[in-house]
C-alpha cells in the first residue's frame, strides 16, 4: 500500500468533480488575471484590482484544495496504540512471565523454556493493553 485509499462508493466520481472544479476555477482565475492586466493597461486600476483579487483568490482556493491534508491519510485507528501482551506460565514451578506479543502466539502454546526450571512455559493469556500516555 502506498497511501492510496481503497475506493469507496462514489470516491472516484468525487475526485473527478474536484478536478473539474479546480480546472474551472483555475481557468476563471487565469481569465480574471488576464482581464486584470488588460484593465491595468487601460489604467482602470479599480477594475484591475478587482480582477486581481478574483484571480488570486481562485489560485488560493486551488492551492488549498490541492495541498490540504487528506483526511484518509491519517488513520484514526493508528493514533490509538494498543499493546498486545502475552502471559506465559510454567506449569511446573508456576513462574509467570509477561512479554510483548509475538507473531504465532496462541493460548496453550508451548512456548519458551522456563528460566527457573526445566519445564516449558505455556501461554496462558493474550490480551491487549491500551496505552494511556498523557
Ligand atoms: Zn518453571
Amino acid at each position: 500500500m502506498s497511501g492510496e485509499t481503497s475506493p469507496i462508493a462514489g470516491g472516484a466520481t468525487q475526485n473527478w468533480i474536484t478536478l473539474a472544479a479546480m480546472i474551472i476555477v483555475g481557468a476563471l482565475a487565469l481569465v480574471s488575471l488576464y482581464m486584470g492586466f488588460q484593465a491595468y493597461g487601460n489604467e482602470d486600476i479599480e477594475i484591475a484590482f478587482m480582477y486581481m483579487i478574483i484571480g488570486t483568490s481562485g489560485f488560493i482556493a486551488i492551492g488549498y484544495a490541492f495541498f490540504r491534508p487528506k483526511p484518509t491519510s491519517m488513520d484514526p485507528l493508528k493514533t490509538k496504540k494498543f499493546d498486545v501482551i502475552t502471559t506465559l506460565e510454567c506449569p511446573q514451578c508456576n513462574l509467570k512471565r509477561v512479554r510483548a506479543f509475538q507473531r504465532g502466539d496462541y493460548i496453550y502454546k508451548n512456548d519458551e523454556p522456563c528460566t527457573r526450571c526445566e519445564g516449558k512455559m505455556i501461554i496462558t493469556s493474550i490480551h491487549t493493553r491500551k496505552e494511556e500516555k498523557k
